[in-house]
């Protein structure tokens, strides 16, 4: 049975990573998609487990043979998800999760419309800005550069399916739950 593709994205420091962690171990039949990337692996980052470490030259085979279902450059580094491994996990009636930025998920949605997209934001960005300032960490350039990219985030996000309000880990990993559950009771 082919089961429902679920992209989660939100943007960095408002939780994301913690919510995703909980919601999968509260559903262990739930599992996070495994990326294609560039970048070095950090400590502790198995390969075939957190992503799949390839070269430069190996992502540019695979975009030339149109491998991806959507790839993006972030940080200097590229990451794209493999066609092929979705649609084996789907086939294999997996329930997976795509951890994703937004222009990736805008991506999947365009070439497989029964995504089900899901963005994680922050309570209000004044909560966010507060925090920012709050640690005292970056300067007012890069403070104001990441609040520019959130604003560019939410924007998209009005064409998701679904938000969560992150104000709290429990409330929103239930309201994750209840999405997901509730999708694939009517899939
Ligand atoms: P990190 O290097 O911290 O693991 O990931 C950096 C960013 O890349 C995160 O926002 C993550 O969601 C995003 N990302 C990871 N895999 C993919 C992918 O396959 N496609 C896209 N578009 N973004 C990804």
């Amino acid at each position: 049975m082919n089961k429902k593709l679920f992209v989660v994205s939100g943007s960095s420091g408002v939780g994301k990573g913690t919510v995703l962690k909980e919601f999968l171990k509260r559903n262990p039949d739930f599992m996070l998609s495994i990326s294609c990337t560039t970048r070095t692996p950090r400590d502790g980052e198995v390969d075939g487990v957190n992503y799949f470490f390839i070269s430069k030259d190996e992502f540019k085979n695979c975009i030339e043979g149109d491998k991806f279902l959507e790839w993006a450059e972030f940080a200097g580094n590229f990451y794209g998800t493999k066609k092929k491994f979705i649609n084996q996990c789907l086939e294999e009636g997996k329930n997976i999760i795509l951890e994703i930025d937004t222009q990736g998920a805008l991506k999947v949605k365009k070439q497989m419309p029964e995504a089900v997209l899901i963005f994680i934001c922050p309570p209000s960005l004044e909560a966010l800005e507060n925090r920012l300032r709050g640690r005292h960490t970056e300067d007012e350039e890069t403070i104001r550069k990441r609040l520019n990219v959130v604003k560019e985030e939410l924007e998209r996000a009005q064409n998701f399916d679904y938000k969560i309000v992150n104000d709290s880990i429990d409330n929103a990993v239930s309201e994750l739950e209840n999405v997901v559950l509730g999708e694939q009771k009517n899939a």
